[in-house]
């Protein structure tokens, strides 16, 4: 099998950093590349801002304003000799041998074989491959839902979404089947789900009132959620946002979903949803890969790490962000899944390999003795979304002392 061999005496140790979310590249950014060669491997070459992807499904941001390349977050990727981007996914990661297989994200690009695998070894290894959506096993999601991650997914929604207001337009469609392509369904009533539904509100009364004339009284919007919409928010700004969402025509339904068909969605209670576009968004969970390695667990599934987010039965691998989790004897509770968690454990671990460099132990094996230093604590700044007009919740419950005029 190909791959990239152990680093030899007098050569930089070598982190290898799974993943270009918001924990590696933020790792990324911050890492000492005079002490380390980093080598990064991910199934995609950038990072994507995430808070403004539901601001692309309908145009109010370009995709490209939203994502940034690796290579201009970390420049040693692409221009220093032992430091690469891999664009691939990580398959296994043996931990005696410190080495992680991988799997090219070759497309259709013929590489000498298919699969195209290698294996590199790693000094330090850093897991921050993220989270999955979860769908649980309902029947029918996984085929005829979108899922809001990534900016191909934002591209999906809106070549859908316009796609269904042009057909609409087409001679000879019923009212029924004019009002099924232009209703979309949002399910999952978190920050994600609601955020979508305030663009696509948004849209409706900017755009479409004025290009698809035709077909405006067609369009609606519907967000389904199990409880109660931003349940993690405070009472009055969960109150002040179904409100809002209702005042400008988001139709708000407390269900939860049994079945998914291509064309309509059938609720526990028996009601049945037509729709032509549906975005899923209930949150997330570990991922096959996460699932797949013989590592200790968090709580929920996530990879179990210690205080300084190192996983104590694999000596020189780390994990952070939404794939890593706080183990249950640490007594503190597993992070929310939030950029704002990833990108501080990305930039606490960076200082910590700073740290663990300047006492000779960036080697594999050789960390035994260092000091890490203080532990990662976080501590929470606040939650914020976005309902549609101009206007957000901001719940600082957990941060009285923010200042907000600065
Ligand atoms: C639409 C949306 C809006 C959001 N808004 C907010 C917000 O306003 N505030 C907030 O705090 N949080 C927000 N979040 C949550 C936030 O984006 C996540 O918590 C954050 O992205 C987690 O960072 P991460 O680095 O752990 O994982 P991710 O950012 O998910 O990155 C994971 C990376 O790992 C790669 N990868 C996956 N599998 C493998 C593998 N096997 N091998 C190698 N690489 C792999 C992926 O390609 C990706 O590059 C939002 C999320 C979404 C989807």
């Amino acid at each position: 099998m190909p791959s990239l061999g152990p680093t030899r005496p007098g050569e930089k140790p070598r982190v290898v950093v799974l993943g270009t979310g918001w924990a590696a590249c933020r790792l990324l950014k911050d890492v000492d590349t005079r002490a380390y060669d980093v080598v990064c491997v991910s199934p995609r070459n950038h990072m994507v801002f995430t808070p403004l992807l539901a601001s692309t499904c309908v145009g109010t941001l370009e995709f490209r304003s939203v994502v940034e390349p690796v290579s201009r977050i970390q420049s040693a990727l692409a221009t220093r000799p032992g430091s690469y981007f891999f664009l691939a996914s990580c398959t296994g990661v043996d931990t005696k041998a410190h080495e992680v297989y991988c799997t090219a994200a070759s497309g259709d690009a013929q590489l000498p074989s298919d699969p195209y695998q290698f294996k590199i070894a790693y000094d330090k290894l850093v897991i921050a491959s993220g989270a999955e959506p979860l769908t649980f096993n309902i029947k029918g999601v996984q085929e005829n839902a979108i899922f809001l991650r990534e900016v191909s997914h934002a591209q999906e929604i809106r070549r859908k979404l316009l796609t269904n207001l042009m057909l609409a337009e087409n001679p000879g469609l019923s009212d029924e089947e004019k009002q099924r392509l232009l209703h979309c369904v949002v399910v999952g009533g978190g920050p994600t789900g609601v955020e979508f539904s305030g663009e696509l509100s948004d849209f409706i009364t900017r755009d479409v009132r004025q290009r698809y004339a035709h077909v405006k009284d067609y369009v609606k919007v519907t967000l389904i959620e199990a409880n109660e919409i931003l349940s993690s928010f405070d009472i009055g700004l969960r109150q002040y946002a179904t409100n809002h969402l209702s005042k400008y025509g988001v139709n708000l339904v407390r269900g939860i979903v049994k079945e998914v068909k291509p064309t309509e969605i059938t609720l526990s209670d028996g009601t049945r949803v037509p729709y032509g576009l549906l975005v899923w968004s209930t949150g997330v969970g570990p991922s096959e890969f996460v699932k797949s390695l013989y590592l200790p667990k968090s709580p929920g599934g996530r990879i179990g790490v210690d205080e300084w987010l190192r996983v104590p039965t694999a000596p020189d691998v780390f994990a952070l962000g939404d794939c890593a989790g706080f183990l249950e004897g640490t007594g503190k509770p597993v992070l929310p899944a939030l950029a704002q968690v990833a990108e501080r454990e990305g930039r606490y671990l960076a200082r910590l390999l700073g740290k663990v460099a300047a006492q000779n132990g960036g080697k594999a094996h050789c960390a035994g003795k260092v000091d890490l230093g203080e532990p990662f604590v976080y501590k929470h700044i606040g939650s914020m979304a976005s309902v549609g007009r101009y206007k957000a919740l901001v719940d600082l419950r957990e941060n009285k002392a923010l200042p907000l005029s600065h």
